[in-house]
């Protein structure tokens, strides 16, 4: 019998989701490995009968932590699916705001009808088993994992910079060009997707373990950069992260 797997979204752009919607020349091998019992976004049927759940999303009610707990009791494996679900992502920017205050910006003469509470990583509530990174996740990276854990495996996800997959690549540096990147601290994984497009990294799969913000500081101050833009970097993707001293 094949493993049964399902996909479930919580506060996100549902751009995860999307890049697994998007292998369209592996959706066939990948349909004769696995049942898809549930996804949203691809199909109406849905069913809790699953081994493997792919949780996209923060979690920022407090309504979405009953529903995220029951998915972790139904699933063997739990996997956080992009940067929104493994780090908190771009939704913890608004945590150091006044929780009314968004509510207001977002909703505004509606935003009585609406909960809210700081985002957090969906680790923050319930344990997680694997953490695919990044904003939006790799396609190549989630067929990695898929692999990895439907051959009883542990998924390896890099812990070193996106600067080495970036030299590999003979890529031009883009402090060359005036920009400032985040990949001397960054988690590799990506293929160095944004240096390789002429872009810095902002550091959207989280930062390396053990990463030397104090080098990173410098080189950022050296090209001109003040300490308050310095902390608006970092932040960008990894708010919850900085904030928590994770
Ligand atoms: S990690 Fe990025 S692409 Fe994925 S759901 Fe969150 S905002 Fe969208
Ligand atoms: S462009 Fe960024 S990732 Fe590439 S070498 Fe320079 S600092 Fe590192
Ligand atoms: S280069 Fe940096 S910002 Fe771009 S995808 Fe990779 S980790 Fe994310």
């Amino acid at each position: 019998m094949k493993p049964k797997i399902a996909f479930f979204d919580f506060a996100s752009c549902e751009g995860c989701q999307l890049q697994v919607v998007n292998l369209e020349m592996e959706i066939p091998t990948l349909l004769e490995l696995v049942d898809i019992v549930a996804f949203r976004e691809a199909m109406t049927e849905a069913s809790d009968d699953y081994a493997i759940a792919f949780v996209e999303g923060s979690i920022t009610r407090e309504s979405d932590i009953p529903r995220l707990k029951k998915i972790r009791e139904r699933a063997t494996v739990l996997v956080a699916l992009g940067a929104c679900a493994s780090s908190g992502g771009l939704n913890a920017l608004k945590n150091r705001m006044g929780m009314d205050t968004v509510k207001n910006i977002v909703y505004g003469d509606k935003a009585g009808r609406f909960e809210t509470f700081p985002a957090r990583p969906i680790h923050a509530v319930v344990p997680v088993d694997v953490h695919i990174p990044g904003c939006p996740i790799h396609k190549d990276e989630f067929l990695r994992v898929v692999q990895a854990l439907l051959l009883g495996k542990k998924p390896e996800i890099p812990d070193y910079p996106v600067c080495v997959e970036c030299k590999l690549k003979d890529n031009l540096c883009v402090y060359e060009l005036g920009q400032k990147c985040l990949g001397p601290i960054s988690r590799a994984g990506c293929g160095a997707w944004c240096p390789s497009n002429v872009d810095a990294c902002a550091g959207c799969r989280g930062f390396i373990s053990e990463p030397n913000k104090n080098a990173q500081t410098d080189i950022m101050k050296k090209y001109g950069l003040t300490p308050d833009m310095i902390m608006k970097e970092y932040r960008l993707f990894n708010a919850y992260t900085e904030d928590s001293n994770e």
